[in-house]
């Protein structure tokens, strides 16, 4: 029987295993992979403390700083997924996809989110043939190519930003008037001859015949259906909750967000805390994530400890 599960190792998880190897808890960490989402980035730029690092780099130093504070207090679980997380009679029950068993007193859920799926025809079909959710992993593929980016956000105009490098073309498509990514990003990427954006645009369909040719898409301004001849489409579309291995323990919102108390990361089940991109915290950042965890590891300590 460990003090506390961690479900995750993304900046929620890391920094809430670093605080509790210092505190001494005895805790296991549960998680896929070390690095959360941001892993696929090139170059994070307002992670504090560093002006620029990569993706890779960022969850390698993640792995480094748990590694050289966890002692024999925190035990590490990398590579396996929790399927459900429950009451058990001392306190909570998580079982993996492989049929491991591990209990604590308390738990935190840190499981972040994952990509939102392209939901239109031929979306599926051309999946790995053209339709891709990882710049850095596939982009390199696209060299001289026109490719499409789905999703205005802070991810698109990114994923914008690495395909320039060697694209013949990029064109993003957003489905509003207004880009939610930071201005800063919109400038570098518009900045570059060879971007060009379609806001107010609904994706309609994927065309293709054994790859990607094009992507036919709503002109939400005249009611037009327009279509563009692209071979990639990356897509940034947004993200979902990873959190349905707990949704008959805690309380989730409409879109399957942890609700929890911002000032401890407490949800509404007595032992049980949720931190970062999992919760219904506002905004969703590396920083805030690892504060979150920060913020949910010194009220664990404290409910352990009275116990
Ligand atoms: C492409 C991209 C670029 C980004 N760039 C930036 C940036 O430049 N700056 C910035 O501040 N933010 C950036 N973000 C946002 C940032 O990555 C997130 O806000 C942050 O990663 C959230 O951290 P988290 O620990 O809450 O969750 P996540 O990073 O999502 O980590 C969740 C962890 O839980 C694990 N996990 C999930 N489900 C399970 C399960 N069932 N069982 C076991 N383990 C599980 C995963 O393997 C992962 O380790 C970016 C996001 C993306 C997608």
């Amino acid at each position: 029987m460990h003090d506390l599960i961690i479900i995750g190792g993304g900046p929620a998880g890391i920094a809430a295993g670093v605080y509790a190897a210092r505190k001494r808890l005895k805790a296991v960490l549960i998680t896929e992979e070390i690095g959360g989402q941001s892993t696929v980035s090139d170059g994070i730029e307002n992670w504090i403390g560093t002006t620029k690092i990569s993706g890779t780099d960022l969850a390698k130093s993640f792995a480094d700083h748990l590694d050289a504070v966890r002692d024999d207090v925190i035990t590490l679980v990398a590579g396996e997924r929790i399927t459900s997380l429950e009451k058990s009679k001392d306190g909570f029950l998580a079982r993996t996809k492989t049929g491991k068993e591990f209990s604590a007193r308390a738990a935190l859920i840190a499981s972040g989110a994952s990509r939102r799926k392209l939901d239109i025809p031929g979306a599926e079909r051309f999946e790995h043939k053209g339709v891709t959710y990882c710049a850095s992993c596939d982009g390199p593929l696209f060299a001289d190519q026109d490719v499409a980016v789905v999703g205005g956000g802070n991810a698109g105009f990114e994923t914008a930003l690495q395909l320039l490098a060697y694209a013949k073309s990029v064109t993003l498509f957003h489905r509003h008037k207004e880009f939610k990514a930071d201005p800063v990003t919109i400038e570098k990427a518009c900045a570059h001859q060879n971007m060009h954006v379609v806001r107010h645009a609904e994706p309609l369909e994927v065309k293709g015949d054994q790859f990607v040719t094009g992507l036919t898409y709503k002109d939400k301004d005249s009611g037009e259906t327009k279509s563009l001849a692209v071979s990639g489409i990356f897509v940034e579309a947004g993200v979902i909750p990873n959190t349905e291995f707990a949704s008959g323990l805690v309380e989730l919102d409409a879109v399957g967000r942890i609700k929890t108390d911002p000032r401890n990361q407490r949800t509404n089940t007595e032992g049980v805390w949720a931190a970062g991109d999992c919760t219904d915290e506002l905004y969703h950042q590396n920083n805030i994530a690892a504060g979150d965890g920060v913020k949910a590891l010194e009220d664990i300590y404290l409910w352990v400890k009275k116990r």
